[in-house]
């Protein structure tokens, strides 16, 4: 990890305080915006509060509200309603150029006839910062976004990658509390995006400053993020971990949204030792984890990851099994490699995808029309909204 304890950014005292004052904080911010005598309600109240150096995501679909959210945080865009904090401080009514954030577009914006030095320090010169200092900034910075020696390079002459780390070092050498980035990856090709989400988390690891990252592609936010807030028309439907929100999504949304999802509906026959039981018939039934106030008569929705799911040509013993068995019929094969992806048309109705890794090169567990069994563990199913 980092061998610069004393780097740039760390020369000064950690922005934000050691106290666990937030480096961003909204308090029922929310933002309506007025289209034509209509209006749209971009943003809904919204509390929220990111710590310092946290690499946090916004992730949600096109029009969720994520630009807005930021723009609200760098100052751009003003509250309907609320207030926002920075470091503990109400920057509600405080203009964007005062408030120690920056933020990076996915359009690069470099000036096109300054060289990659003359861009990153260009900040530096018109705040007036001595020539040394300005030199021993640029020089770590470029370092740290792994720039060396190509100083004297013009935007044109360098790839989409490199100007983003150009863009980067420009907006980090200015040492912001916070570092905002609204989609910065969407103009990469995928292998070189997948390189950035892992260079840029070692970047921030680095220097140690807040980042919030807006995104629409769930791979990156999981991928980066020490959190991740998953917005739908103007609210946050689920905030927590990768993990938390990947195994547990708190919504049909989010289930939908983030990875693959198996969503099935039923009634409640049995609860017992906590888990409810829903069948579908006497050989089809689901087992599902439930909390004490799931009572038989209710309806439930339960979730099941495609990879928690084992795919039988044989009824398995239920012996074997103790969770839920679905039967059905495959209705597509698609081969990636490194696993096979099938559909099954289930008792439940509902198609049923099913990830199996391809470990071994034994041919595939079976083929388009053929009859399976599905099983997975209780633990691997869980309810939606309850
Ligand atoms: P995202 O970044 O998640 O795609 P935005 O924050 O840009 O979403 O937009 C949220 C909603 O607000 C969308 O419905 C969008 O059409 C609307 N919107 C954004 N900016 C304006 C504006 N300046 N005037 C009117 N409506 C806007
Ligand atoms: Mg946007």
């Amino acid at each position: 990890m980092s061998t610069r304890p004393h780097s740039v950014l760390h020369d000064r005292p950690p922005s934000g305080r050691a106290d666990g004052t937030p480096a961003i904080e909204f308090v029922g911010v929310h933002k309506d915006y007025l289209s034509h005598g209509d209006v749209v309600p971009a943003v809904k109240p919204l509390d929220l509060a990111i710590g310092q150096g946290e690499f946090f995501s916004l992730l949600g679909p096109s029009g969720c509200g994520k630009t807005t959210t930021m723009r609200m945080i760098a100052g751009f865009e003003d509250p309907t309603g609320g207030k926002v904090f920075l470091a503990g401080r109400d920057v509600t009514d405080v203009s964007p150029n005062k408030r120690d954030v920056n933020m990076v577009f996915q359009s690069y914006a470099l000036f096109p006839h300054l060289n990659t030095y003359q861009n990153v320090a260009f900040g530096l010169e018109r705040r007036k910062v001595g020539k040394d200092e300005i030199r021993r900034r640029v020089g770590e910075i470029l370092d740290i976004v792994s720039l060396t020696g190509m100083d004297k390079r013009a935007p044109r002459e360098m790839s989409g990658g490199q100007q983003q780390r150009v863009a980067l070092a420009r907006a980090l050498v200015n040492r912001p509390r916070a570092l905002l980035l609204d989609e910065p990856l969407g103009a990469l090709d995928l292998k070189l995006r997948e390189q950035m989400q892992v260079e840029l988390k070692r970047i921030q690891r680095e220097v140690g400053i807040t980042f919030v990252y807006v995104t629409h592609d769930q791979g990156e936010a999981l991928t980066m993020s020490d959190r991740i807030a998953v917005m739908n028309a103007g609210v946050i439907e689920q905030l927590g971990s990768p993990r938390e929100i990947y195994e547990r999504p708190a919504t049909r949304f989010v289930a939908g949204f983030i990875g693959t999802s198996n969503l099935v509906d039923g009634n409640v026959d049995r609860v017992e030792d906590g888990l409810a039981l829903l069948t579908y018939s006497p050989q089809d039934r689901v087992v599902v984890p439930v909390a004490g106030t799931v009572r038989p008569g209710d309806r439930l929705e339960v979730s099941i990851r495609p990879e928690k799911i084992d795919l039988h040509r044989e009824v398995p013993p239920v012996s074997a099994t103790g969770g839920s068995v679905l039967s059905g019929v495959v209705s597509e094969v698609v081969y990636h490699g490194t696993s096979t992806n099938y559909t099954v048309s289930t008792a439940t109705g509902a198609d049923f995808t099913v990830f199996d890794q391809n470990a071994s090169n034994a041919e595939d567990l079976a083929e388009r029309g053929d009859r399976v069994f599905l099983t997975w563990a209780p633990r691997h199913s869980y309810p939606i909204g309850v």
